[in-house]
Formats: C-alpha cells, sequence, structure tokens
C-alpha cells in the first residue's frame, strides 16, 4: 500500500504549477546561449578523448578541467578524498546547492582512430574513450556556464558545485566522495552520462552494485623442476578458487554477475609462484546480496589456501557501488525539458557512420536515434535482471539523484570496447554534448526556481526511497581509494600519446588535426586504414 505522503507525492507532482513566464524565458535564453556554445563544448570533448585516460591517472584532464574552471570564477578544492584527480569546485552562494557530476576515465586497450568506422587504433595497446567519459564534463560546464550568467544578472541565490567522476571504470571513488562528504550540503545532484538517446528515469536502475575485491596469496618459490617439493604455489591458490567460483555460479542468482582477472600470475614457469592475486567484481542487486557473494568468494579464498598450503592475505577492496535509485521527481522535471529540447538533427554523414559501424560489428542497422526514449517508470523487483555498474549509486542514496543520459553514441555496441570510442570526437559526440548541455540548463533552471521540486524531490527520497532501505557504504573504514591501479599502464603510453593531444589553437577539430575524413569507411579491398596517417 502506498503511504499517504506517496499518493500526496504524486497528486503534487501532476499538479504542480505550471513554469512561470519569467522561468520560460530564462529557460529559452539558456538554450540559446547553450547553442552558441557549441564550439567550446565541442573542444572540451575532444579534448578530453585525446588525454585518453585510465581509472585515476586522469592528470591531464583534471588540470585541463580545473584551468578552466577557474579561468570561468569557480573555485576549485583539489586532491579531494586523498585522490590526485579528485576535484570539488563551487561557485554561487546559498541554497539550493545544486552538485553536477560526470565520469572522465576510459577503457584500457580501446585507442581508435574518431570518425572511422572500423576498428583502427591511434596507437596499439593504448587506453582510449571505449566508454565515451569524455563528453560529461561538457555537458555539465557548458550548462552551468549558460545559468551561471542568468544567476549572475538576476542575482539569483544559489550554488552550483561541478565535480569529476574518477576511476568509475573502477567504481573506484564516489563511495569515498560520500565519506569525504562532498555531498553533505547538496540539495540535488544531477548526474550526467553518454548514451545513444537523450533519456532520464526513475526508481531503482536495472543493473547491479557491487564490491571489487582482490585475493592475494603467499605460498614458497622454489625451482620448479629441481625441487619442486619445496614450493608452494600462490598461484595454484587462485586457480583452485576460480576453479571452485566457476562451479559455484551455477547455484547462485540469475542476477549476480561475476568476474575476475588474474592480475598477478606469478613471474616465469621456472619459479614456483610465491605471490599471486586475482581480482573479482562481484555484483548483485541490492547490499544484503553483495555482502552475501562477498563472504561466500572469501570462504571459497581460504578453502584454496588450505588446499595449496599457502597464506590467503586480507582481501583488498579495490571500489564498490551501491545500486542506483533515481529521483522521480527530478526526473519527471527533466524529462519535460528533454521532450523540449529533442534530439539532434544528424546530417548524412553522421547517420553513414553509424551505419557502416552497425553492418561492420554485426549490429542491427538502425543507424543514430530519431525518436525520444519514454521516460522510464520504476522497475519492478521481478524486472531487474542485474547488470553493470556505476558508483553514482553511493550518490544517489545520500541525495536525490538523477543521471541525464545523451546522445553522443551510436545504438548497438558492446560497450567498454573501441567501437564505442568511434563516435565520440565526432559532430555525433558534439551534438549529442550540446543537446543535453540545454537540458541540464533548464533542469538547474527548474531548481532554482522553483523550491518547491527541491522540497518534493526530498519528501521522495526520504519516505519512498530510504523508507526501508538506508546506506551503508560496501568500503570499510580501513579502505583507501586504489590510487595506484593503472599508473604502469598510463607512464608506458602516455609519452606516445602526448604526439596525439588536440591543440584547438591550431586545428578548429579533433579530426581535422588527425587529418580524418568524416566519416571514414572500411575500403572496398577489406582493409582498415582508419584514413589517416597522423
Ligand atoms: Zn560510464
Amino acid at each position: 500500500m502506498p503511504s499517504l505522503n506517496t499518493l500526496l507525492l504524486v497528486v503534487q507532482a501532476a499538479t504542480s504549477p505550471a513554469q512561470s513566464p519569467q522561468l520560460a524565458a530564462f529557460k529559452q535564453e539558456a538554450v540559446r546561449d547553450v547553442a552558441s556554445r557549441a564550439q567550446f563544448t565541442q573542444q572540451m570533448v575532444d579534448q578530453i578523448f585525446s588525454y585518453a585516460e585510465l581509472g585515476f591517472q586522469e592528470t591531464e584532464t583534471s588540470r585541463y578541467l580545473v584551468d578552466l574552471l577557474r579561468k570561468n570564477g569557480f573555485t576549485v578544492r583539489e586532491g579531494i578524498a586523498g585522490i590526485p584527480t579528485a576535484w570539488v569546485a563551487t561557485w554561487g552562494s546559498g541554497k539550493p546547492v545544486i552538485s553536477l557530476g560526470s565520469d572522465i576515465d576510459d577503457i584500457p586497450q580501446a585507442s581508435q582512430k574518431p570518425g572511422v568506422a572500423c576498428h583502427a587504433p591511434l596507437i596499439e595497446g593504448a587506453p582510449g574513450h571505449g566508454e565515451g567519459h569524455n563528453s560529461g564534463q561538457a555537458v555539465n560546464i557548458t550548462a552551468a556556464l549558460a545559468v551561471k550568467k542568468i544567476m549572475e544578472r538576476e542575482h539569483l541565490p544559489g550554488t552550483l558545485q561541478i565535480w569529476p567522476g574518477v576511476a568509475e571504470e573502477l567504481v573506484g571513488t564516489k563511495a569515498y566522495f560520500v565519506r569525504e562528504g562532498v555531498f553533505k550540503d547538496v540539495d540535488i545532484v544531477l548526474f550526467s552520462h553518454v548514451d545513444d538517446n537523450l533519456a532520464t528515469s526513475w526508481g531503482d536502475i536495472s543493473g547491479n552494485g557491487l564490491v571489487s575485491v582482490q585475493f592475494s596469496f603467499l605460498g614458497k618459490s622454489a625451482h620448479a623442476a629441481g625441487a619442486p617439493w619445496r614450493g608452494r604455489s600462490a598461484l595454484d591458490a587462485v586457480e583452485l578458487m576460480d576453479i571452485g567460483w566457476n562451479f559455484r555460479r551455477e547455484h547462485l542468482r540469475l542476477q549476480q554477475r561475476s568476474h575476475y582477472v588474474i592480475t598477478n600470475g606469478g613471474d616465469q614457469p621456472n619459479v614456483v609462484p610465491p605471490t599471486a592475486s586475482v581480482w573479482y567484481y562481484l555484483r548483485e542487486l541490492d547490499y544484503p546480496h553483495i555482502q552475501e557473494m562477498f563472504a561466500l568468494a572469501d570462504t571459497l579464498a581460504q578453502a584454496a589456501a588450505m588446499m595449496t598450503s599457502t597464506t590467503l592475505l586480507p582481501p583488498r577492496i579495490l571500489g564498490s557501488a551501491w545500486p542506483g535509485h533515481f529521483n522521480k521527481i527530478i526526473a519527471e522535471a527533466m524529462y519535460e525539458n528533454i521532450k523540449q529540447v529533442g534530439l539532434p538533427q544528424w546530417s548524412e554523414a553522421d547517420q553513414r557512420l553509424a551505419h557502416a559501424l552497425q553492418r561492420d560489428i554485426g549490429a542491427p542497422d538502425s543507424g543514430l536515434a530519431t525518436r525520444l526514449d519514454t521516460l522510464r517508470p520504476a522497475l519492478k523487483p521481478g524486472e531487474r535482471t542485474g547488470g553493470g555498474s556505476d558508483d553514482i549509486g553511493d550518490v544517489s542514496w545520500n541525495v536525490p539523484t538523477v543521471t541525464l543520459r545523451f546522445p553522443s553514441n551510436i545504438p548497438g555496441l558492446p560497450g567498454h570496447n573501441w567501437a564505442n570510442a568511434i563516435s565520440m570526437a565526432t559532430p555525433i559526440a558534439h551534438k549529442g554534448a550540446t543537446a543535453g548541455a540545454k537540458v541540464m540548463a533548464m533542469t538547474i533552471l527548474d531548481l532554482l526556481m522553483r523550491p518547491e521540486l527541491v522540497t518534493q524531490a526530498w519528501d521522495y527520497f526520504r519516505t519512498v526511497q530510504t523508507k526501508d532501505i538506508k546506506y551503508q557504504p560496501l568500503i570499510r573504514p580501513q579502505d583507501r581509494p586504489a590510487i595506484e591501479l593503472n599508473r604502469d599502464v598510463m607512464a608506458r603510453f602516455r609519452p606516445q600519446m602526448r604526439r596525439y593531444y588536440y591543440d584547438p589553437s591550431k586545428y578548429r577539430t579533433y579530426l581535422e588535426q588527425l587529418g580524418i575524413t568524416y566519416p571514414t569507411e572500411r575500403a572496398a579491398d577489406g582493409s582498415c586504414s582508419g584514413g589517416a596517417t597522423p
């Protein structure tokens, strides 16, 4: 039975006063302003694409964004929660405090020439924006600057906060931001994430939360041929734990997702490995089930240690995420703005790139989205089948939060893959980010000028979302951000990557700098030359 409060909320939302003529005028002004900043938005998207940094190593990206925000009047605090690439920028004063976040890290081995509809790495083996996290900060910053201009002129009270999702691909930081108190005084969080449509949703996400844990074993080295009986292999423990898990997963709930990589499998075959580590992502629908999986994995690790006479070290948590729950009131307000902005006008070249890529990788040949997604209502428990995770979930259980998804990518792609990088420094990404910034700016204006929205959002948060479920972090008091991750890989590739950093003082776009014809398709002889010879 819905509570009286819930019913009241529904009624209030349905009958909330139409926006004032002044708010409508400000929204129109902001939309025009965002449109006039299209080149600024494009430069941010292209710049961060060219930096292509892995989680926790986003040094160029963060320096660039911090400089840009300071130049635009924001106060920036760096090194948040002991994370060198994390920062919080603020501007304005008083209530409401509106917090804008978006991820900035990329994907291992996803290097790809933009605008080329087949696999053509810019640098073989290097990281690349194979998720599209190069675009969200452009959405947030463009929107914030458009709104800031109006706030300054009209003396509107309110504070804008902007922050990066550092190491989201490692679900590595947002729980630490929460622990650090970044959202303590925040009224509403608006998060933005790349997608292939302009959309938002409310209620529980369809995906999972997770805990990311490394299990390490200590054995004894010995000559693997001369005296193998004197050795105890830590790698054996890793392999037996993995075998145990792979049998056991048959008897886990269908909603779980679990996967691992062996991060240390020994040095060379003739030395019995004295140390070995395996890194698991353990995903489930809610906190109790995630903890249950963690406990089971720990049991299997202890059993593997017993079987091999090795020692299990204390498991290290490298990341965590609560399953997200998004705010109904804010999502509905945002969706009204989405309907007004609509999808970008795709050019024939944009559609050609999309179709060519979809055919190349065997995805449905749908082209780019031309119909808006509907506002997805809350999923019922049985409709949640599990999937990916985003640590925005932790934020969403502390402050009313909504994610704006904007159309900078191509439908039907595998995700976490070079194919997802192809559109991300092309007009598709640029137009998608501008459309997203328009919606974001309009929604910030809603929150500034309709205080009842903030009140209703908190009512939903308190009386519906967190009525029975209270946030408890998955990170333990002793856990610290895993800031050393990816350091070696980035150090290896950065010198080569530097040669391809985007220089907007010389080139209008990154495509122009790389000399890529847009779009470039696979050649008639089947080769994928990638067009450019940078
Ligand atoms: Zn993402």
